[in-house]
């Protein structure tokens, strides 16, 4: 059983999808790996610390060469991948419903490829959930990329000179995302307010100290769907909450934006009328912004200033903390693979519930369920 790290070929992409730690792992179950010369450098990990855990470093094609499992954080460009063996996993956050016709190449290629952002939010999938890993992180970095940003202070400082008032911070989407900005904003001293669909956030939101704001007036909202994700609202509690949300952004100087429906474009969150009833010197940071975006205007990896707030569209936050991120993600790639492992076949043998949710081509065809009906 050979593994393959690559190297990530996406632009901006510093995150390396396996650690010298979880390559060491990988070898005590008896795997032989081999990593693409300079996969980790990104992630501030040499090509000499993988060598010394006992992997092979070596270019492209000898890596992928005979390889069983290839790993990656992205999905690799098809092309990149000439030579893979035919029936080989790769096993990435593969993008499926945005990356389609890469799909198509992989299962053309006989590549069975798995998307980890489709394992199912199940107890015993939670240490090999990429979304929460990565997310979490990007909640953090959305608040410190704000108060950044921001050309005030975040918390209220009494001192001799006067009063500086604590910074408004209102996070909208309560996934893990928005939960670790909650967390981060009142370390730093915010005032924090938050908004979700789902009203199971309400609690959340409470038991880490900052305001929940949520429609009240129209009656028997449930924005919960399958797998605990947002479904799509109707119309009257689209009104509403914009609505509501148009009274209560006025008041804010920092605005974190996190909200995802799977598989659809991003809910539309925030007007251009709204960001222009804000102060000036505000932030808006759009975490959705790749997405399609919660924030009208919002273009990704670029802040645009609007009314005389700063929009932030985000791009691939995780990367810009990929020793962190890389050492999180490597982790869910392990503890994947290890906890399928069968001893006597000396390789993972996926069972039926979490193989049909993230399998997404096999035998030369696209076999996903979820992908097919989208
Ligand atoms: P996500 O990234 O898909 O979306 C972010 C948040 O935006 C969600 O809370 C969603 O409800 C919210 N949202 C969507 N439309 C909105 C709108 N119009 N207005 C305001 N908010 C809106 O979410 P996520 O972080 O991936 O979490 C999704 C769910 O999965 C949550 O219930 C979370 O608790 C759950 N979860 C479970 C596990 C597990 O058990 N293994 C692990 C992680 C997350």
């Amino acid at each position: 059983m050979k593994i393959a790290v690559l190297r990530e070929t996406t632009a901006g992409e510093r995150r390396v999808a396996a650690t010298p730690e979880t390559i060491k792992k990988f070898i005590s179950l008896g795997a032989t790996v081999a990593v693409e010369t300079g996969a980790g450098e990104g992630a501030s990990i040499s090509d000499a610390d993988y060598a010394a855990v006992g992997a092979t470093v070596a270019p492209r094609a000898q890596t992928i060469a005979d390889s069983d499992i290839l790993l990656g954080v992205q999905g690799p460009s098809p092309d990149s991948l000439a030579g893979a063996k035919s029936g080989a996993w790769l096993v990435a956050g593969l993008n499926p419903f945005g990356e389609r016709a890469r799909v198509d190449a992989y299962a053309a290629m006989g590549l069975e490829a798995l998307a980890m952002e489709f394992m199912p939010r199940i107890t015993r999938a939670q240490s090999m959930d990429i979304l929460s890993s990565q997310a979490n992180l990007a909640g953090y970095k959305a608040v410190i990329e704000s108060a950044n940003a921001y050309g005030r202070a975040f918390p209220m400082m009494m001192t001799a000179a006067g009063t500086v008032n604590a910074a408004k911070c209102f996070v909208m989407g309560v996934g893990v995302a928005g939960l670790q900005a909650i967390a981060t904003a009142r370390r730093m001293g915010a005032q924090v307010s938050a908004t979700d669909v789902r009203s199971a956030t309400r609690e959340q939101i409470l038991s880490l100290g900052a305001k929940p704001i949520f429609v009240e007036s129209v009656a028997g909202i449930e924005g919960e769907g399958a797998g605990g994700y947002a479904t799509e609202m109707s119309d009257e509690y689209k009104a509403a909450q914009a609505e509501l949300v148009s009274s209560h952004i006025a008041k804010q100087d920092i605005v974190i934006t996190t909200a995802l429906i799977p598989g659809r474009p991003a809910p539309r969150l925030i007007s251009d009328a709204q960001i222009a009833s804000m102060r000036a010197g505000s932030v808006i940071f759009d975490l959705a912004a790749e997405s399609g975006g919660n924030v009208e205007g919002s273009v990704p990896g670029k802040t645009v200033v609007k009314h005389g707030v700063k929009i932030i569209g985000a791009q691939n936050v995780p990367s810009t903390l990929a020793a962190d991120t890389s050492a999180l993600f490597s982790r869910n790639l392990y503890n994947f693979l290890s906890a399928f492992w069968d001893k006597e076949a000396g390789k993972p043998v996926l069972d039926e519930e979490i193989g049909t949710a993230i399998r997404l081509t096999q035998g030369g065809k696209v076999i996903n369920e979820r992908l097919l009906a989208s």
